[in-house]
């Protein structure tokens, strides 16, 4: 049976008197990669960013591991990203520290876990992703798509049960892109918990388990990718997914 990792009841999200997110109710499975993909400005961001509670929601609640995250204490919420963690478009490296500290420090000043110990963890996470030679690197000295791997494994250094990635490939060049969505599939291979913001639709109809499309502040069709990129049912989907096809 398909279990839950996330939950999501009447989420609601307004800025102001924006309405962002409107009545979102949805399942994120365990093990499972889900990928969200939709128009600019249909609420993307701000959903994903309303799991790991960047964003507080304005209404409705976010069930993890038995718990309405919206509810969270501040204490807990401090170690939420522990457990959700994130992969964003600008990579958001720091850029005076080593690639190793990158990975390392979230790991001795979060986790408090001893710094030879991190080191040698660190490590073996930028080998799963391909940069463990550049463990001394600065991050302004890597392409984009080796800056994203080194933030892949920053997140994974953490243990998440769920990842989440917010259009990981799109501030890459086009020659980078392959080699994060390689490292995004190993781990899909690996049943590790994802939500993808992606625009790459080949990624996505190959390596996600469901896909939600996102329009006019909701989910307007959600479904295993072969029946909502073959058969999408309802008329919005069908026009994206033709206009995106023909870019
Ligand atoms: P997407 O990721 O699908 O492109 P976003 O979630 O970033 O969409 O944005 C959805 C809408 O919410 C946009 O109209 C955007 O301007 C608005 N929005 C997002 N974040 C904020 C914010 N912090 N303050 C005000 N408006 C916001
Ligand atoms: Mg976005």
């Amino acid at each position: 049976m398909t279990k839950t990792a996330i939950k999501i009841n009447h989420l609601k999200k307004q800025f102001k008197d924006h309405v962002v997110l409107g009545d979102v109710n949805a399942e994120v499975n365990d093990g499972e990669v889900l990928a969200i993909i939709g128009p600019s400005g249909s609420g993307k961001s701000t959903l994903l960013r309303c799991l790991n509670q960047l964003e507080k929601p304005t209404a409705g609640e976010v069930l993890f591991e038995g718990k309405d995250l919206t509810k969270l204490p501040k204490k807990e919420l401090a170690h939420l990203g522990e457990k959700i963690g994130m992969v964003f478009q600008s990579f958001n490296l720091f850029p005076n520290h080593t690639v190793l500290e990158n990975v390392t420090l979230g790991l001795i000043r979060v986790k408090k876990m001893d710094p030879a110990i991190a080191k040698k963890e660190g490590m073996a996470y930028l080998k799963q992703v391909g940069m463990a030679e550049k463990a001394e690197a600065y991050p302004d000295s890597l392409s984009g798509g080796q800056k994203q791997r080194v933030a892949i494994a920053r997140a994974l250094a953490m243990k998440p049960k769920v990842l989440l990635f917010d259009e990981p490939t799109s501030a890459l060049d086009p020659e980078n892109v392959g080699e994060v969505l390689k490292v995004i599939q190993k781990l899909a291979e690996e049943n590790l918990t994802m939500v993808v913001v992606t625009h790459e639709m080949a990624f996505a109809k190959k390596v996600a388990d469901q896909v939600w499309f996102m329009a006019d502040g909701g989910i307007v069709e959600q479904n295993d990718p072969e029946s909502l990129f073959s058969h999408p049912k309802e008329e919005k989907t069908k026009h994206f997914i033709e206009q995106v096809l023909m870019d």
